[in-house]
């Protein structure tokens, strides 16, 4: 660590003129605009410091720990004052009590999370040219990726869909990019990468060559971060259809309405294993979105599958894709206008469907139903319904630990019922993508639900998301998604 001061701490850290759009409209006016209202009032009282000296945020004495392990965020309650007169996403020096440098870190008034660093050599500028080689490294490290075997991305042809940048976990905080063929789509979730805006579009534009570039930055966390909702497209025109190959199986994205970016390509490996699990089973996909799990496990050779899910729109493009994998067209266009929630409709797979051949045709049955999981399991319970294989990939319950409690009472609810649906020996793949919710939490909470049902359960996969989706050392709330794919006892 060093006490010299850096060299020129704004010029090189701040984008030019044409990406500061979002700043002028987050100006510290003294008027507070409807979302900074919505924010707790902890993280708008940011300590003023001394606005003459050099733009820098000055830790309190001991707080530096975590920026020394090279963990990313700063949170306000480490913040002893701010510096100068920053605007919210220009790039200020971080430094320690006695004046040390840690990093060079994006600024945001209005979060919790002060600020996100960027780079943690004092002599790096954060500038286009710093932009370009963390975005090049991302996708360096995933074209290695489409080449290994061992990465569950397959080969070239056989998956069109990748998570490109990764966040913090590729060095670049609140940015996301999704690929899916030749459509990318980016999500911005600070102020620092919203800073930057444009910049980003250029070098992925350059980079990547893309037919679009679209934005959905409309996450709800936006909010904690003061920062507008955004839906539309960056760059380019979007196709009239968007559509990713998945290990050989063909998904129809939504990207401008659909949930996240589009596509949960988190689950990719796991739904491949799904498709090992399934043969011969009577299988119920909870939280079934456009039918990921349930095409899989149909292509596997499932007996029957029963998909829930609360959305109509996602149900009709699970109905869409069903019929472009050749598995039944006519009749999930039926099933999807039986849209009443809690209707279900059946409908058998005809024996000419061009399934996959290890589908068995005549006794395959892809069952829909638009419904809240929370009673639709109830529901199946009181019927006497029972399953040999059973998924729940409920949406995040806990977005922060501060929710923790509640969502573990969801995800123990959800779990608890589907054991109780299981036959003997059935299999649950239980998965929980709440950042809140430690891996470690998660596998207490399952078992709870386990003994509460009265089952023996054995672990049998320990799940994490694709390799598209790296997680940073020093950065485990990285590891969101966790799984488990539990056998019950005989
Ligand atoms: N397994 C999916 C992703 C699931 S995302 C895949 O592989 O693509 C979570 C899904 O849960 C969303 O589709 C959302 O519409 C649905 N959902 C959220 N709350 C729900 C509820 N209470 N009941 C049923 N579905 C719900």
């Amino acid at each position: 660590m060093t006490s010299q001061k850096p060299k020129s701490p704004s010029t090189p850290h701040r984008p030019a003129q044409g990406n500061r759009d979002f700043r002028n409209r987050t100006k510290r006016d003294g008027k507070q605009s409807g979302e900074q209202k919505n924010l707790p009032r902890s993280a708008l009282q940011q300590p003023a410091g001394n606005a003459a000296a050099q733009p820098a945020i000055l830790l309190k004495a001991g707080r530096e720990k975590s920026l020394l392990r090279r963990h990313p965020w700063i949170f306000s309650g480490a913040v002893e004052r701010v510096d100068g007169a920053p605007l919210s996403g220009d790039t200020l020096a971080v430094r320690d009590a006695a004046g040390n440098f840690l990093a060079w870190a994006a600024y945001n008034a209005s979060s919790q999370i002060t600020a996100r660093v960027w780079s943690w050599r004092e002599d790096e500028s954060i500038d286009a040219e710093f932009f370009r080689r963390r975005i090049a490294h991302a996708l360096a490290a995933r074209r290695a990726l489409l080449t290994s075997p061992a990465s569950g991305a397959g080969g070239e042809g056989v998956n069109t869909g990748m998570r490109l940048i990764h966040a913090e976990s590729d060095g670049l905080p609140g940015l996301i990019v999704d690929q899916y063929g030749d459509t990318l789509v980016i999500q911005i979730g600070s102020a620092g990468a919203e800073c930057w805006r444009d910049t980003l579009a250029d070098i992925l534009q350059q980079l990547c060559n893309p037919a679009c570039i679209y934005e959905r930055s409309d996450s709800d966390s936006r909010a904690l971060e003061g920062l507008e909702l955004r839906n539309g497209v960056l760059r380019g025109i979007l196709p009239e259809s968007v559509e990713v190959i998945e290990h050989g199986l063909r998904f129809k994205v939504d990207v401008a309405a659909g949930q996240k970016t589009g596509f949960y390509l988190d689950q990719r490996d796991n739904r491949a294993l799904t498709e090992t699990l399934a043969r011969d089973k009577d299988v119920l996909n909870c939280f079934c979105y456009t039918g990921g799990f349930s095409l899989y496990a149909l292509r596997g050779g499932a007996k029957s599958v029963l998909s829930i899910d609360a959305s109509g729109d996602a149900l009709r493009i699970a109905a869409q894709n069903l019929a472009n994998n050749g598995m039944d067209a006519a009749a999930l266009t039926r099933c999807c206008e039986a849209s009443g929630a809690g209707k279900a409709a059946s409908y058998p797979l005809p024996q000419s469907a061009g399934c996959a051949s290890n589908v068995s045709r005549d006794t395959a049955r892809a069952e829909w139903l638009e419904a809240d999981v929370f009673q639709a399991l109830r529901k199946l319970r009181d019927q006497g319904r029972s399953f040999d294989f059973i998924i729940l990939d409920p949406p995040k319950f806990a977005p922060t630990a501060a929710f923790a409690e509640k969502a573990a009472r969801g995800y123990k609810d959800i779990n608890l019922l589907a054991f109780k649906l299981l036959r003997p020996g059935g299999l649950l793949a239980t998965y929980s993508c709440s950042g809140g919710i430690s891996a470690d939490l998660f596998q207490k909470i399952i078992a709870g639900a386990a003994l509460d049902a009265g089952v023996d359960a054995q672990i049998v996969h320990h799940l994490h998301a694709s390799a598209d989706h790296p997680v940073l050392l020093s950065f485990p709330e990285g590891a969101y998604l966790k799984g488990l794919v539990l056998r019950v006892g005989l």
